[in-house]
């Protein structure tokens, strides 16, 4: 039974993460502060003997004896969410890794950073293969959660150049699934809901923009076949689905598959919107024997029973 840290483990990945770790029979410490996160979300793994829940704010230190794994995925992921408190999210995006690379400097534990596509910011390269190094305004509205997460990616680099740490980097796409809040502001979340309360569906911009959207299993597979690679392999490797799709495309999707009578409504497209995104993932293919295979029509019809059987 290995001892694994997930920061960010009441979240929506994260418990789904958590869910996954215990079933494999590991012991799990989810550590939250509960920001974005809920009890709710992991009230299912409380009765298990191999999981603990610890509430804490990541930017302050966390001390363990011993530790074999750490997932670091505590960060706020929704516009909304991480614009809310830009500063709070810096902060917990770089002092957060400086406190779980400190944790396994010290314990010796392999540790992995869910980084994210926002690192390529509005690319000019299209799809976007890990070596390119993105196209990022660092004074916008969004700077707070990619300049985070840049950053992090340079501390685990230095972490593992200057201290020898076991580190892997994934760069997680567009993620959907059961366990999103459903006032979480993010796009499929909003879609569904509205959708379901036969509300207006709200296209930010021209809905021309695009996105490639992943089911959360398949990341999860992802993520846990990343941290069981040898330490040679340190990525960033991409995780995501390839398969593009536009905002409208989605909308007419989530309509049809729901059969609501929302009618869509255009709004100002937010700053920095990025056009467009798809993941290359001929690197996950290669190293991982990984691909995605929960499709959005599949993946939709999840995501929809969850918000009609949780909320609506
Ligand atoms: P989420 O908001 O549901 O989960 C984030 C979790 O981190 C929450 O439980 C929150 O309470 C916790 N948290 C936030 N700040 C904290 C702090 N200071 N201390 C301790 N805990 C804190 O979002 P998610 O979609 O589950 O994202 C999880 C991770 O994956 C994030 O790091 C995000 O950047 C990354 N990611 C997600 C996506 C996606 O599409 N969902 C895409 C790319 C990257
Ligand atoms: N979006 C939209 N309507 C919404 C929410 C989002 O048109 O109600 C758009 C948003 O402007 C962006 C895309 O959907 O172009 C994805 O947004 P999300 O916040 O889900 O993810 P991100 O922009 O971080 O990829």
């Amino acid at each position: 039974m290995k001892k694994i840290l997930v920061s960010g483990g009441a979240g929506f990945i994260g418990s789904h993460l958590c869910t996954r770790l215990v079933e494999e029979g590991q012991y799990v410490i989810c550590l939250d502060n509960l920001f974005t996160g809920s009890e709710e979300n992991i009230a299912h793994l409380k009765k298990e003997p191999n999981f603990e829940f610890v509430r804490h704010d990541l930017e302050f230190p966390f001390e363990m004896d011993a530790v074999d794994e750490i997932y670091n995925l505590a960060c706020p992921a929704s516009p909304i969410h991480y614009q809310y408190d830009a500063i709070k999210t810096i902060k917990t995006s770089v002092l957060g890794a400086i406190n779980m690379l400190g944790l396994a400097k010290k314990t010796g534990a392999k540790i992995l950073q869910a980084s994210t596509s926002e690192i390529y910011g509005d690319p000019v390269v299209h799809p976007q293969v890990e070596s390119y190094w993105g196209n990022v305004n660092p004074i916008g509205i969004r700077s707070c959660y990619d300049e985070g997460k840049r950053c992090a990616e340079t501390l685990f680099m230095d972490y593992h150049r200057q201290n020898g740490i076991r580190i892997k980097i994934i760069r997680i796409f567009n993620t959907y699934g059961p366990r999103m809040l459903p006032n979480d502001g993010r796009v499929v979340s909003n879609f569904v809901v509205q959708a379901l309360k036969n509300q207006d569906i709200t296209i930010y911009g021209t809905g021309n923009q695009t996105r490639s959207f992943q089911y959360v299993d398949d990341l999860i597979e992802g993520m846990i076949r990343v941290m069981n690679t040898g330490d040679d392999f340190i990525g960033p490797v991409n995780l995501g689905n390839p398969h593009e799709f536009s905002i409208l495309e989605l909308a007419r999707k989530v309509i049809e598959l729901t059969g609501s009578k929302s009618k869509l409504v255009f709004k100002p497209l937010p700053h920095d919107d990025p056009r467009q995104r798809q993941p290359d993932i001929t690197l996950a293919k290669e190293k991982l024997n990984w691909q995605p295979t929960i499709e959005l029509d599949e993946g939709l019809l999840h995501i929809i029973d969850y918000f009609k059987s949780y909320h609506y």
